[in-house]
Order: C-alpha cells, then sequence, then structure tokens
C-alpha cells in the first residue's frame, strides 16, 4: 500500500515510521511546508520521497493529515478535491466537530474517516517522531457511518498494525470528552507554568526544586503554542464550561484553605485519590 503523509511532525512521523516497519506500508510519501522538515524525514527514514501535495494524493491508497487543527482546516478539502482512485483519507486532530462540519458537503466526504490517536508527547517536528507510539493506546474513529466502509477499514487496519485499541464516537462527544481529558490538562499545565515563572523571576530556583510533582504537572506546559492555540479556538465551546468547572474547584478548596477545614481539605484529597482505580487499569 502507497500511504502518503502531510505533515511530518510526532505524529505523522511516527505513524510512518510503524506503518513501514510492520510492512503495511510499501512506499510512504511524504508532504511538509516546511523544507527542513522534509529534509530531516527523508534523512531519519520515515519517508522515502518527498512530494507536492497533488501528486502523494494521487499515488496513495490512504493519505494521513497529521498537521494543527488549524491547517486541517484548509489542506482536508484539497486533499479531498485531488482524490482520483479509492484512497482513503484520515486525520489524526484533537479536535473533531470543526474538522467534520468543514467537508460535510464535500462530493468525497465518503472517502474520509476522522480520527484521533491519544498518544503523543510534548515535543514536535520529525526528531521527535517514534517507533511505537500509539502501542496499547486508544484511536477514536468518529462519525464512521459517514465514511465508506473499505475506507473504515482500511483506517482500521493501520490502527490495528499500530496495536491502538479503537473506540468510535460522534464527533460532539469525542469533543467533549477530550476536552475534560486532554485540553484541560493542557490549560492547568500552561496556568501552572506562567504562575510560577511570574513569581519565580530567576528559572533557576525553579530548575534547582522541579524534579517531582512540579516537573511532572508542567510537563505539558512545554507543548507547541502552533499546535495548541487552533485546538482551544475550535473546542472553545467544551473547554470552557470544563473550566469553570475546574475553578470551582479550586475555589472550593481555596475555602476550605482560608476557613482552616483540614476535615474539608483532607475530604477533598481523599476524593482525588479515587483517581487510582482509573489511572491503575492502564
Ligand atoms: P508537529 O510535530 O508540530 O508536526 C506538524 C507538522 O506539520 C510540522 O512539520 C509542520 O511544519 C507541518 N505543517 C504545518 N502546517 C502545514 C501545512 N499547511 N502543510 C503541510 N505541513 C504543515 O505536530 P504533531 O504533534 O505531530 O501534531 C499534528 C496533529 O496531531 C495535530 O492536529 C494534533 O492535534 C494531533 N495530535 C497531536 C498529539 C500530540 O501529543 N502532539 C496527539 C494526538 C493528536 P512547521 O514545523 O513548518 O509548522
Amino acid at each position: 500500500m502507497v500511504v502518503s503523509v502531510i505533515g511530518l511532525g510526532l505524529i505523522g512521523g511516527s505513524m510512518a515510521l510503524d506503518l513501514k516497519e510492520k510492512g503495511f506500508a510499501k512506499k510512504i510519501i511524504g508532504v511538509d511546508r516546511s523544507a527542513s522538515n522534509a529534509e530531516d524525514a527523508l534523512a531519519l527514514g520515515i519517508v522515502d520521497e518527498i512530494s507536492d501535495l497533488k501528486n502523494a494524493v494521487e499515488q496513495a491508497d490512504l493519505v494521513i493529515i497529521a498537521v494543527p487543527v488549524n491547517a486541517t482546516l484548509q489542506l482536508l478539502p484539497q486533499v479531498l478535491d485531488c482524490i482520483q482512485k479509492e484512497t482513503a483519507v484520515t486525520d489524526v486532530g484533537s479536535t473533531k466537530q470543526v474538522i467534520l462540519n468543514s467537508v460535510q458537503a464535500h462530493p468525497m466526504r465518503k472517502y474520509f474517516v476522522a480520527a484521533h490517536p491519544m498518544s503523543g508527547t510534548e515535543n514536535s517536528g520529525p526528531k521527535a517522531a517514534i517507533h511505537n507510539l500509539f502501542n496499547n493506546k486508544v484511536a477514536i474513529i468518529c462519525d464512521q457511518e459517514n465514511s465508506l466502509d473499505w475506507a473504515v477499514e482500511r483506517v482500521k487496519k493501520m490502527y490495528s498494525v499500530f496495536n491502538s485499541r479503537i473506540l468510535y464516537m460522534d464527533g460532539a462527544a469525542h469533543d467533549e470528552h477530550v476536552g475534560y481529558v486532554s485540553h484541560l490538562s493542557h490549560v492547568i499545565s500552561y496556568a501552572l507554568a506562567v504562575a510560577v515563572l511570574d513569581k519565580e523571576k530567576s528559572t533557576s530556583t525553579i530548575f534547582d526544586l522541579a524534579a517531582g510533582g512540579f516537573a511532572s504537572t508542567a510537563r505539558l506546559a512545554k507543548s507547541s503554542a502552533e499546535m495548541w492555540t487552533p485546538i482551544f479556538e475550535q473546542n472553545a465551546g467544551n473547554v470552557l464550561p470544563i473550566l469553570d468547572i475546574y475553578i470551582n474547584k479550586l475555589q472550593q478548596f481555596k475555602t476550605h484553605l482560608q476557613n482552616k477545614d483540614f476535615e474539608k481539605i483532607t475530604e477533598f484529597i481523599q476524593e482525588a485519590n479515587k483517581i487510582r482505580r482509573v489511572l491503575n487499569k492502564e
């Protein structure tokens, strides 16, 4: 199978590495707006060749769009416009509803299978690409009833090659769920990093103290603005009410502390400890 990957960063690059290694793709064609990322992807063996978008789509049995979600909005209709044969098109974007809406009326809509692999790191670019990034992780396929059966099967096969577990939901449910588990975590991490950086003008002090909880909670704050600002823009409708719930929890904690109500603080922490039941399932 010929697979074309548009966007040769962490996600597109990691997918390409596994698809080649596991024999799913006999050839990987790469497309990227950044000449240096394209060069790196070739040099690292992530792709076999670099091409322009039209040629990459025309040759492909499967096209993976792995660019920031604002760029996906521009590229997805262009990709669908170029389809000449039975080519399945999928994306990996962290938002789904706005992307699904954008191609609702496109004549080739059914060739598109909306998907989101729930795995990543805070690093970006082709040098961040790694093998087995999606192994044992969840991938969400959205609104598959609006896609052609063979196209859905091809995308499912790809995720089975990664050894990912596939969940199905509609775009609206996806955006709400990832708003809680992924987008809120990033807001919290960015806010924590900004609060500490504001306070501690001497970053060396932070560095000295940063090994434990701070480093793990602030890790996501290293994630790039190019990728995350468009995610917040597209999912503001979910993130705003979720933030209200979170701010309310912070306020509750603050009130207990102001009242020196340590019994309530203990209860709050014990309630939070129940997250072990969820996280220890992994
Ligand atoms: P990344 O490492 O920054 O890679 C994106 C690549 O796409 C970069 O090489 C970028 O080039 C290129 N690009 C940007 N706009 C383009 C355009 N218009 N045409 C062609 N190439 C373009 O980002 P990533 O982490 O792989 O994220 C890609 C997608 O995966 C996003 O939609 C994100 O929501 C989704 N996702 C990310 C994660 C995660 O943890 N990172 C997890 C799941 C899903 P430049 O360097 O020039 O910008």
